[in-house]
C-alpha cells in the first residue's frame, strides 16, 4: 500500500507533488476563480480494494487496486485503468487530477478519474488476468457507471480486458452497460479510430506546434520513449509526413539508427518482443543515452518523470510532445522553457485518446456509429481548436504551454463549481 496517503502532502518528485506544482503556477492566472483552488489539489473520492483471485496454481494472490475520482464539477470521471508494478494510490491520484485538467481541456462534459492495480499482468497467464480484471471491476462497481464514472485501457490494459470489465458490470447490474467503459472491442460497442487516437492527437498537436515553429517535419530527426499503443502510432504518423524516427525506447532497451528506423519492420517485432530484439535494424545503446541522441523532436510516450533536469539539459530536441502523462518533472519544464525547447503538455499533447473515448460513449448512447472518417475529422478539429485556444492565453500572458493548457482547462472546472455552488 501506498505509504503517503495524505492527499496535500506530496512525496518529492512523485507525478502527485509534480501536479501540485502544476496548479500552483496557475493561480495568479485565475482572478476570482482562485478563492476554489483548493478543490483542484484534492481528489473528490479514493477507493482502495482488494483484489483477491486463486492463481492456476491453487495459490491465492492478494493484488491492490484503485478508483480515483478527482473532480467531477463538469460531468462523470474519466479515465485509464492501469496494471503495473509500480501502481501506487498517490500516481493514481495524479493520473486522475490530469484526466480533470485534459477532459476540461479539450471542453469535453467530463470530470477526471483514474484507476489501477499493483499487479505484473506479463507475469499472469490469461485465465489469471481475467480474474483479476473482473474481481477489481466488480470491488470497484459501487462507483463506476456510465453516468458516473468511465474507465478506459492506460497502460498495459487494452480492448480485451475492457471487454472483460464492461461484461462484470453488466453482469453485476443485470443488463448490458456498454457505456461503462470506452476503448472496447468493436462489436462491443467501441468505436472505430479509438486505437490509434492518442497517437493521432500527438501528431495532430505536434505537426501544428512544428509549423509555427517554421520546423518542416520532412527529414525532421524524432526519438520516441515508450513503443506502445501512444509512441507507435505517433511514429508511425511522423514517419508518414516525412521525418525519420531516429531512436526508440521502451522496457527492454534503446535502439538508435541516424537515418532512420524502419517502422514497418520494428513495429511488429516491438509488438512481441520489444525493440531491442530489432537487432538488425539499428545500434543498440545504454539506456541513458536515448537522451543524448540528436533530434529534433522528443516524444515522450512511456511512465511519467522521465525527462529529469539532467535529461533536459542533454536533450537537443526544439519540440517536447508528451504523449505520456507526466513525463517531465518541474525543474526539468523550467530548464526546457529556459533553453527555448517549446513543449506540448501531456494535458492537451495526449487528448486524442480521451475524445475518442467521448465519442464511444456518445455512440454508446445514441446506438449509431460513425465511420472512421467522420471521427477523424471531428478530433481533429477538437483538437485543433483546443490548441490553438491555449495558444492564444499563452501569448497572451507570455506563459508556457502548459500554464496556459491549465489556466483554460481550470477557468472551466472552478466555474462550473462556483455555478453549482457548495453543497450542502
Ligand atoms: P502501452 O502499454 O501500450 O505502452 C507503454 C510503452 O512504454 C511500452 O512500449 C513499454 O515497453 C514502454 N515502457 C514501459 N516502461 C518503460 C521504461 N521504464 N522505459 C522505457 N519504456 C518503457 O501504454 P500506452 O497506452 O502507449 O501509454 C503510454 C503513456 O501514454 C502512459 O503514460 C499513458 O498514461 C499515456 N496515455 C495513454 C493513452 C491511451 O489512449 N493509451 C491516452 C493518454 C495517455
Amino acid at each position: 500500500m501506498s505509504e503517503k496517503l495524505s492527499f496535500v502532502n506530496p512525496t518529492a518528485n512523485s507525478p502527485w507533488g509534480t501536479y501540485l506544482s502544476q496548479v500552483d503556477r496557475v493561480v495568479p492566472y485565475l482572478g476570482p476563480l482562485a478563492r476554489w483552488v483548493e478543490t483542484l489539489k484534492r481528489p473528490k473520492r479514493a477507493l482502495i480494494v482488494d483484489v483477491p483471485i486463486e492463481m492456476d496454481d491453487g495459490t491465492i494472490a492478494h493484488f491492490e487496486g484503485y478508483r480515483v475520482q478527482h473532480n467531477m464539477s463538469r460531468g462523470p470521471g474519466k479515465g485509464g485503468v492501469r496494471f503495473h508494478p509500480d501502481v501506487t494510490l498517490e500516481e493514481v491520484m495524479a493520473l486522475s487530477a490530469w484526466m480533470t485538467i485534459k477532459t476540461a481541456a479539450v471542453n469535453l462534459p467530463y470530470g477526471g478519474a483514474k484507476g489501477g492495480i499493483r499487479v505484473d499482468p506479463k507475469k499472469l497467464s490469461l485465465q489469471e488476468l481475467e480474474k483479476v480484471t473482473r474481481r477489481y471491476t466488480s470491488e470497484i462497481g459501487i462507483i463506476i457507471g456510465p453516468h458516473t464514472d468511465i474507465p478506459a485501457p492506460d497502460v498495459n490494459t487494452n480492448a480485451q480486458i475492457m471487454a472483460w470489465m464492461m461484461d462484470t458490470y453488466s453482469m453485476n447490474v443485470g443488463g448490458t452497460a456498454t457505456g461503462v467503459v470506452t476503448g472496447k472491442p468493436l462489436h462491443l460497442g467501441g468505436s472505430l479510430g479509438r486505437v490509434k487516437a492518442t497517437g493521432r492527437g500527438v501528431f495532430v498537436t505536434g505537426r501544428e506546434a512544428a509549423r509555427r515553429l517554421g520546423m518542416d517535419l520532412r527529414g525532421a530527426r524524432i526519438a520516441v520513449q515508450g513503443f506502445g499503443n501512444v509512441g507507435s502510432v505517433a511514429a508511425e504518423l511522423f514517419a508518414e509526413a516525412g521525418a525519420k524516427i531516429v531512436a526508440v525506447q521502451d522496457h527492454t532497451g534503446t535502439i538508435v539508427n541516424t537515418n532512420g528506423l524502419d517502422l514497418s519492420k520494428l513495429i511488429p517485432i516491438a509488438n512481441k518482443e520489444g525493440v531491442v530484439a530489432f537487432k538488425a535494424g539499428g545500434d543498440i545503446v545504454p539506456n541513458e543515452d536515448f537522451w543524448n541522441v540528436a533530434c529534433d523532436i522528443l516524444i515522450p510516450a512511456a511512465l511519467e518523470g522521465q525527462i529529469t533536469a539532467e535529461r533536459a539539459q542533454k536533450t537537443t530536441a526544439k519540440l517536447v510532445l508528451e504523449g505520456a502523462n507526466g513525463p517531465t518533472v518541474p525543474t526539468a519544464d523550467d530548464i526546457l522553457a529556459e533553453r527555448g525547447v517549446l513543449v506540448v503538455p501531456d494535458v492537451i499533447c495526449n487528448a486524442g485518446g480521451v475524445t475518442v473515448s467521448y465519442f464511444e460513449w456518445v455512440q454508446d448512447f445514441s446506438s449509431f456509429f460513425w465511420d472512421e472518417d467522420e471521427i477523424n475529422v471531428r478530433l481533429d478539429r477538437i483538437m485543433m481548436n483546443a490548441l490553438n485556444q491555449i495558444w492564444d492565453t499563452a501569448d497572451k500572458h507570455k506563459i508556457t504551454l502548459r500554464t496556459a493548457t491549465y489556466a483554460v482547462a481550470c477557468e472551466r472546472i472552478l466555474m462550473a463549481r462556483q455555478e453549482r455552488g457548495l453543497y450542502p
